[in-house]
């Protein structure tokens, strides 16, 4: 029979998102409705081996659910991918008694969660916070939604001036492997071409279309661009600049606004459900999973299962693109 957690401790690792403090929160304010004993891990696995470790009280999350960023701060750590680095995570936590373990993070977390759970004896479950939505295993990761309403914003933003002046602008967004938030943002905004690091870009395609685009008077033009993609932005602009020099263009490079900012009621919603399952999850004995939501039930998948998802292009939505866009 599983050990009954008693103490458990949470901590955010890898790239932050929006929507983590409301996943700490639920995690704090579930531990203590059923009894348990919280404790926040600061700066990730770093604060593991640092023993940056402090019980928390219900009012230590208040007013933080509309808060971007995380009350935990976040951090990658070399030490952890050692076992030393872990050993020393683990006395820490025996120090404070703490004998579960809840990792707000991405993929990269997850192995850490499962490799360190394999070694020592704390179960550990992980929660999906990443803007890139890229994990297989649930449908929404806890930070896209607010990612992505914040390049629709500011993509509509750009579209103004970009009309005013009759331009063609270039607008890249996050995304180093996936294409989520180029597509989900780009369809939003109407922008005539998205290109994304999961499908080859056919330049000389691009360039025949706003050549002939140029000829119709379509001067206004969007190309939303994942930065993972082949050229990225600032390349793509001076190819088109080559070809096409008469076309006024110009580069936007969105950055790191994406990840932050108060999070959306949808990533605040998926954030406070994933944390209550997570800490279910520890109490029921169902130890070492990451917690997601896939038609809109809870989900689990094995950590040693985390995985990149990779983007199934769907070829009608690049239909619907090219279709809306004329
Ligand atoms: P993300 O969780 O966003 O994918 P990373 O891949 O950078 O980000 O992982 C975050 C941290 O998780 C790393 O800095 C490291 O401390 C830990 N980690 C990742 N992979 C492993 C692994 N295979 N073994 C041990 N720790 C790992």
């Amino acid at each position: 029979m599983k050990k009954k957690v008693t103490k458990i401790g949470v901590l955010c690792s890898g790239g932050d998102s929006p929507g983590m403090n409301a996943c700490i929160r639920a995690v704090v304010r579930t531990g203590i409705y059923y009894g348990l004993d919280v404790y926040k891990i600061m700066r990730g696995y770093t604060g593991m081996i640092e023993d940056d470790i402090q019980q928390m009280e219900s009012r230590s999350v208040a007013n933080i659910i509309q808060r971007g960023g995380t009350i935990l701060k976040t951090a990658r750590s070399k030490e952890f991918y050692e076992y030393e680095g872990r050993k020393k995570a683990y006395e820490n936590l025996k120090k404070h008694g703490i004998d579960g373990l809840v990792v707000l993070g991405g993929d990269g977390s997850f192995r850490g969660a499962q490799t360190f759970s394999n070694e020592f004896d704390i179960p550990c479950i992980g929660l999906p916070g990443t803007i890139d939505k890229d994990i297989a295993g649930t449908d929404f990761t806890i930070g896209f939604d607010t990612a992505v309403n914040t390049a629709v914003d500011a993509i509509d933003k750009i579209r103004d001036t970009a009309d005013a002046h009759d331009r063609l602008f270039i607008i890249e967004v996050m995304g180093r492997d996936a294409g989520y938030i180029a597509l989900h943002s780009g369809i939003a905004t109407g922008a005539e071409n998205i290109l994304i690091p999961e499908k080859k870009t056919d330049y000389d395609d691009l360039i025949e279309s706003l050549t002939e685009k140029e000829r119709r008077k379509k001067l206004v033009n969007l190309i939303v661009v994942a930065e993972g993609e082949q050229t990225g932005g600032v390349q793509l602009a001076n190819l088109i600049k080559e070809k096409l020099p008469l076309m006024e263009t110009r580069v936007c490079i969105l950055g790191h606004i994406q990840r932050g900012g108060t999070p959306t009621c949808f990533d605040r919603v998926i954030a406070s459900r994933m944390g209550y399952a997570a800490v279910e999850c520890l109490i029921e004995g169902r130890h070492n999973v990451f917690v997601g939501i896939v038609n809109n039930k809870m989900n689990y998948t094995p950590l040693n299962e985390a995985v990149k998802k990779k983007q199934r292009i769907s070829e009608e939505w690049m239909k619907i693109v090219k279709i809306l866009a004329t």
